[in-house]
């Protein structure tokens, strides 16, 4: 058996959460030994679980660092799933390496750019590391092309923070530009 890392990414709303749920489902129908992180900073919908825009949801591990995911690992783990992986530190990047090295199925998913269009976190190197990337594209509100930029309506400088609906929009490129030169 070997190991490797997917990488799911893309704005907000382009189906990251539904898309990780969707495979992590999959192995626990093949029975796999599963473990699902999500930082504790994201509780927008439920303290304990991941869960996509459309409500669909599974079970996970609440984790404030990467030091917590170490922790709660179980030695006989298979596949392991993180969700909005953007909000962890660098030492994320060597976790994945070191599971997918130890035969995991490392698979997770982040957005690739901020509201500023700058690269995410970890990101950038996690995408490099990866043997599976997957760019996933919501729908631009403003003129339904693809979208693959997440636009702020707040004015926050803040890399962070965290919400949905009301705080960001998708956006493609045209019209993500076009909404900052009017603000
Ligand atoms: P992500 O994890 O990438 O933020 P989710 O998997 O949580 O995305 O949610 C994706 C769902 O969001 C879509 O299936 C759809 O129901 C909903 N949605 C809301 N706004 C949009 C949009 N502008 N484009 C595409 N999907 C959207
Ligand atoms: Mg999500
Ligand atoms: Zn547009």
């Amino acid at each position: 058996d070997v190991g490797w890392i997917e990488v799911i990414c893309g704005p907000m709303f382009s189906g990251k959460t539904e898309e990780l749920i969707r495979r992590l489902k999959r192995a626990q129908y093949a029975r796999q030994n599963l473990q699902i992180f999500k930082p504790k900073i994201d509780d927008r919908y439920d303290a304990e679980s991941i869960v996509s825009h459309s409500k669909q949801a599974l079970p996970s591990y609440p984790v404030a660092d990467v030091g917590e995911m170490r922790e709660q690992l179980d030695a006989h783990v298979e596949v392991i799933g993180i969700d909005e992986v953007q909000f962890f530190d660098l030492d994320v990047i060597e976790f994945c390496n070191e599971m997918a090295q130890k035969q995991c199925r490392v698979i997770v998913a982040g957005l690739d750019q901020d509201y500023r269009a700058e690269p995410f976190g970890p990101m950038p190197q996690l995408l490099a590391a990866a043997e599976y990337v997957t760019k996933l594209h919501a729908i631009c509100v403003k003129c339904g092309n693809p979208a693959h930029r997440s636009y702020r309506l707040a004015t926050n400088p803040q890399q962070v923070l965290v919400g949905s609906d009301e705080r960001y929009e998708a956006r493609c490129r045209r019209c993500f530009a076009q909404g900052y030169s009017e603000q």
